[in-house]
């Protein structure tokens, strides 16, 4: 449209001047002016003589008019097309980096598949993912991420043409280069880790972050440059697995392992439709009494060989496919159901996902469970970690306000592990701290380990807060702990988790508790 209409304004342009030209000519040879002189002479027409200027004076003034239209329809297309234009740019573009988008990258597929008939040539897809970004969001905010991620884009284009980088989303990159005999690769992608992992400095603090970047070649690995660009991202997972900045390439056996997974998940599904993920218990135990108090739930998947697969594995599994929720209901419903046939002082405590923290229904359905099952609020305890709070503050704080409320006591799992574990005891208000386990595996023979559980356990009492350790697992442990002022415990020297039957079974022998015998 727009090329028609400039070919337009061309042409009128022309046409107009055509004509001005044509008619100047026929009057110049045709002495227009004196035949309309011998008309007038001849009829005895008075004042015929001054149409004639008259005429040309319009004609002329038609003419300027005409042309002043014509530039400015001239100036109104330029205009429509940069406007135009603007538009396409921000529809391939990134708005924050400026780099080409998701959009950009697709065309430039479509117009590849067009040419491959004609030529292919070789191409290096590289897929970036930046290392300890959302720890730094979280850090510094998410204006210090947009500037983490255009100073990432002005690094990139450092060492690549601009139109060569693309910005998938999020902390996702991927660059397409062309491949030439000399190009390293691998060295290549060391040099991109390096200038990524210089810190970035964002007001006075300096923030790290790395890359894990990895590569897949058009035509060897796939003659589709889309699939290519799928095999780049699966070695970049790969090279994230490794840990911090690492560089793979594709091979085949990465996306075997992608298959297993994708049949890991279908196989995860089933189970949960099946209602095969069952809640085991494993006792808590009150330090000071010595006797059951309440019991944690952990989910167990037993497969059809009999095996156990670890919660590790398939609770990892659920997050990463947009199955937790479901899970978790499952196990939270069943949970609950078991927790009303144990003694009303026996309390549930059942671990909640950092994913399960981004769902602002969380609080209403946590509590509609109890009212379906009958549990009362006061009697659950919601576990979460460290890690689960920090990825959306102001919902967790919401969330957990909502529980609070209702009746709920929250407990702050696996203490220590995180890196922001005091900051966060300010911010929201727990009702138990759960000292890892790896701080009590080896705290009887390092002296530090020692004095690390007594500070935590002196935190606790500081803020009022109950403290539970994990991971108990012989006397000597359990004895110090004691001694230390830890009021509950839990670990294999009380019981391994179990399924609910011999739950309720080890509630009902509490005449003879193991601890209360030692005390
Ligand atoms: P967690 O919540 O910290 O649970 C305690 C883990 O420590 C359990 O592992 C338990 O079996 C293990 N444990 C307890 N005492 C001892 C001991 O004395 N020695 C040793 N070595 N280990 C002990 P498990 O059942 O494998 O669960 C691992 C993690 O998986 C849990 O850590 C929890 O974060 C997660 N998880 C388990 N069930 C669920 C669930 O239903 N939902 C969610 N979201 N996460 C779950
Ligand atoms: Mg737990
Ligand atoms: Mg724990």
């Amino acid at each position: 449209m727009l090329r028609f209409l400039r070919d337009k304004v061309r042409l009128d342009t022309v046409a107009l001047i055509a004509i001005g030209l044509v008619l100047f000519c026929c009057a110049w040879a045709f002495d227009v002016h004196e035949v309309i002189d011998d008309y007038a002479h001849h009829h005895h027409v008075e004042g015929l003589e001054a149409v004639f200027p008259a005429v040309v004076i319009v004609g002329l003034l038609g003419f300027i008019h005409g042309m002043i239209r014509i530039r400015d329809l001239h100036r109104e297309v330029r205009k429509r097309r940069l406007a135009e234009n603007h538009v396409k740019w921000i529809a391939r573009h990134d708005p924050l980096t400026h780099l080409p988008n998701r959009r950009f990258l697709e065309e430039k597929i479509a117009r590849h598949v067009e040419n491959a008939s004609v030529q292919a040539p070789s191409l290096t897809a590289i897929s970036l993912d930046l290392d300890g970004f959302k720890k730094a969001n979280d850090l510094i905010g998410h204006h210090g991420g947009d500037e983490i991620l255009m100073e990432v884009a002005n690094r990139l284009r450092g060492l690549v043409a601009e139109d060569r980088i693309h910005r998938l989303g999020g902390d996702e990159f991927l660059i397409l280069l062309p491949r030439s005999e000399q190009f390293d690769i691998d060295a290549f992608g060391r040099r991109l880790i390096d200038v990524l992992s210089t810190p970035i400095l964002f007001g006075a603090i300096a923030t790290e972050i790395g890359a894990s970047v990895g590569y897949a070649c058009y035509p060897e690995d796939s003659t589709s440059l889309a699939e290519v660009i799928r095999l780049s991202d699966i070695a970049m997972y790969a090279a994230k697995k490794m840990g911090r900045n690492n560089v793979r390439t594709y091979n085949h056996a990465m996306n075997d392992d992608v298959a297993l997974r994708s049949k890991a998940q279908s196989a995860l599904r089933q189970a949960i439709s099946d209602g095969l993920i069952h809640p085991y218990y494993q006792p808590l135990i009150d330090l000071k009494s010595g006797v059951i108090c309440g019991f944690e739930a952990l989910a167990r998947w037993q497969a059809d060989d009999g095996t156990f697969i670890p919660p590790a594995v398939f609770i990892e599994l659920a997050e990463s496919s947009g199955m937790i929720t479901a899970l978790s209901e499952q196990i939270l419903r069943a949970a609950c159901r078991d927790a009303v046939t144990w003694p009303d002082h026996i309390r549930l405590s059942v671990n909640l996902s950092p994913v399960q923290l981004n769902d602002p229904m969380l609080g209403m359905r946590i509590i509609g469970t109890l009212l379906e099952t009958g549990l009362r609020p006061g009697r659950l305890e919601i576990e979460i970690t460290e890690s689960a709070l920090i990825q959306n503050i102001s919902l967790a704080e919401s969330t957990l306000g909502d529980l609070h409320r209702a009746g709920v006591s929250i407990s702050l799992d696996d203490f220590g592990t995180g890196y922001s574990s005091l900051s966060q005891l300010s911010t929201f208000r727990f009702d138990k701290i759960k000292i890892d386990r790896s701080f009590i595996s080896n705290f009887d023979d390092d002296e530090k380990q020692e004095q690390i559980v007594r500070a935590m356990l002196s935190l606790g009492q500081g803020l009022g807060v109950a403290t539970t350790a994990e991971g108990i697992e012989d006397e000597t442990q359990l004895m110090t702990l004691r001694t230390m002022g830890c009021d509950f415990g839990q670990g294999f020297l009380f019981s391994k988790a179990v399924p609910a039957e011999q739950a309720l079974s080890l509630v009902s022998s509490q005449g003879e508790p193991r601890v209360a015998t030692r005390s």
